[in-house]
């Protein structure tokens, strides 16, 4: 293997950085050469490719974001689209392709390993919601990014004595409602994996109400439906002012930190040994603070079990 091309793709997760300066630098020590796409599938198509050194990924460890950019490109579910992004790969001389994002990233990925490009996936996605990897790269930040909103807004709301509704991504995915829930002292956890009844939540608030609780904290995922409308129910029902507070991209950005560094540096590492191993159509995870990695089909084709214990451990100390 003498060259190969790195690229981030899908929405971008902190520690993306970390794993792009890792691919680099372990291929760079192999002496394999490195081209950077910039956008994702976008720029492969359009051929917005450049050199990367040492110094391309000097400064970047600690950054959030992707200094490759990313975009969403839907045309490439088409195979003709694909046909030509394979062609500009060839051009360039590119032998091998790391590809960091989420699900529709890996299914581009697999797309081209079927072209005959060897390709590496490596998990990265704030949502954690891959079915073969136990954590994906982001998950961990953005956890905590939603645990600090969550501190600021409990110490106005229990001033006010109100109830938070707080909407934090995940369409499918409840992690981050979840970890996020529990680590922020929530009384109420909303995941689209789980049904609710508002019965239940009025209940909890009420509940809240006699044993004069100070502040309620419902934490939604933002799968489960409109958190706006959640929260008027439960003002018009407890009679306790219900604020929401939707997060928004805040989840995204910022700082990784350094579970996130770490993860992403160990598959960014073991990314490119797999593509001097002469591995293609494989995607990187850990499983059990493993290092790991599965064939992209059968990772694709995997479904992720709902964490049932843990969401009973945060039921349980409400
Ligand atoms: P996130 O979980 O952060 O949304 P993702 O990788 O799942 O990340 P998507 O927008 O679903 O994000 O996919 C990213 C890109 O992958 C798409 O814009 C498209 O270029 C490519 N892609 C998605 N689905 C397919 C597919 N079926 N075949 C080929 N390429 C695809």
């Amino acid at each position: 293997m003498k060259k190969i091309g790195i690229l981030t793709s899908g929405g971008d997760a902190p520690g993306m950085n970390a794993a792009i300066r890792a691919v680099v630098r372990t291929a760079l020590v192999n002496n394999i050469e490195v081209m950077g796409i910039y956008k994702g599938y976008l720029g492969l198509h359009e051929g917005e490719i450049l050199p990367m050194d040492r110094s391309s990924v000097s400064d970047i460890i600690q950054k959030g974001g992707t200094i490759l950019k990313t975009a969403r490109f839907p045309e490439f579910a088409d195979p003709k689209v694909r046909e030509k992004a394979a062609q500009v790969l060839r051009v360039y001389g590119i032998e091998g392709l790391v590809v960091i994002g989420g699900d529709g990233s890996f299914l581009g990925a697999k797309g081209l390993s079927d072209l005959g490009i060897k390709t590496i996936g490596i998990p990265g996605t704030i949502d954690n919601d891959m079915a073969y990897t136990d954590r994906t790269i982001g998950f961990d930040t953005a956890q905590n990014t939603v645990i600090d909103a969550i501190n600021k807004i409990r110490d106005t709301s229990s001033s006010h004595q109100r109830v938070s509704v707080v909407e934090v991504m995940g369409r499918n995915c409840g992690d981050l409602a979840l970890y996020a829930g529990i680590a922020g002292g929530a009384t109420t956890i909303l995941v689209p994996e789980k049904k609710y009844s508002k019965d239940e939540i009025i209940k909890t608030v009420m509940d809240g109400k006699r044993h004069k609780k100070h502040h309620n904290l419902v934490v939604i995922a933002e799968g489960v439906g409109n958190s706006e409308e959640i929260a008027k129910e439960i003002e018009d029902v407890s009679g306790i002012e219900t604020r929401t507070t939707v997060l928004g991209h805040i989840q995204r950005g910022g700082m990784p930190t350094a579970y996130d560094r770490i993860l992403a540096t160990r598959m960014g590492h073991r990314a490119v040994e797999l593509l001097i191993e002469g591995k293609s159509a494989r995607v990187i995870g850990t499983v059990k603070g493993d290092i790991v990695d599965y064939d992209i089909h059968e990772a694709l084709s995997m479904t992720r079990p709902f964490n049932e214990k843990l969401y009973q451990i945060a039921m349980d100390l409400v």
